[in-house]
């Protein structure tokens, strides 16, 4: 890889690399969906007011700050009393070829499930308003506050970074795909339309997949609905809104529709 290897050219490589994933995949989304297609009436937009250009500006600034605490992962890991304890390999031969393809499924159960619990940790009302109140400032969100983070929220985020490497043998590619499938994931969940089909929350899989709309909605009403990918821990704990399905499928019968 074109991994610098000292830490600190490291540190400036995860920054550009945090940037550029942000830029680009939230830039795409927001020119297709907030200019180009803003009033083709093609996609139901699921709050029907447009943020205002200070969102805009709030969720940016706070999103590239959040890039600091992801880039100086790799100098905390470095440090010589940490380094021992992490599981990171750069030989694909050591552990099996199955292994390599499940980590990435494996990650994706591990980071929803941090997710879950330390977002539902930051709705307490002792450390909501210090750590948490920043991402909910954006009630109607757009795809720039994928990353808008207080900096105590953002060393929350990007210490799933930190339960991988002490937990799971990974390797630095697994690291690369996983930050950019969560950057999407991010994306289309703050992005303000519904992208699955109708009735894709009534199917066996999608019961369980996580949506824009039902992060939206955790956006509109601060509370419930606290995953990120799947909603499995949402219904496991009885935290999922009672109307979600109601709302997914209004917002989904009027994409393609005209409206
Ligand atoms: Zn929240
Ligand atoms: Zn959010």
């Amino acid at each position: 890889m074109l991994m610098p290897s000292s830490a600190w050219g490291q540190v400036v490589f995860i920054f550009v690399f945090s940037l550029l994933r942000y830029l680009v995949i939230a830039g795409i989304a927001f020119c297709i969906f907030y200019i180009l297609l803003k009033h083709k009436k093609i996609f139901y937009k699921i709050q029907q007011r447009w943020p205002a250009s200070g969102d805009y500006k709030r969720e940016v600034t706070y999103s590239l700050f959040t890039f600091v605490f992801f880039a100086l992962v790799p100098l905390v890991i470095k440090l010589p009393f940490i380094k021992p304890y992490t599981h990171i390999y750069t030989d694909i031969h050591q552990h099996s070829r199955l292994y390599f393809w499940l980590a990435f499924p494996l990650m994706l159960v591990i980071h929803d499930t941090y997710f879950y619990w330390t977002h539902r940790l930051m709705h307490h009302p002792l450390v909501f308003k210090r750590v948490h109140l920043l991402h909910h400032k954006s009630t109607n969100p757009s795809p720039w506050a994928a990353f808008a983070f207080s900096p105590a929220e953002a060393i929350v985020e990007s210490s799933v970074i930190y339960v991988f490497v002490f937990t799971i043998p990974v390797m630095p590619i697994q690291l690369f795909s996983f930050l950019i499938f969560m950057t999407a994931y991010n994306v289309y969940g703050h992005l303000g339309f519904e992208l699955y089909p109708k009735n894709f929350n009534r199917t066996a899989i999608g019961k369980w997949i996580n949506t824009s709309v039902n992060h939206n909605m955790h956006h509109q009403y601060f509370k419930g609905n606290y995953g990120l990918y799947f909603t499995v821990w949402d219904r496991v704990m009885g935290t999922l809104q009672k109307d979600y399905d109601a709302h997914f499928d209004t917002i989904t019968s009027k994409n393609f529709s005209k409206n």
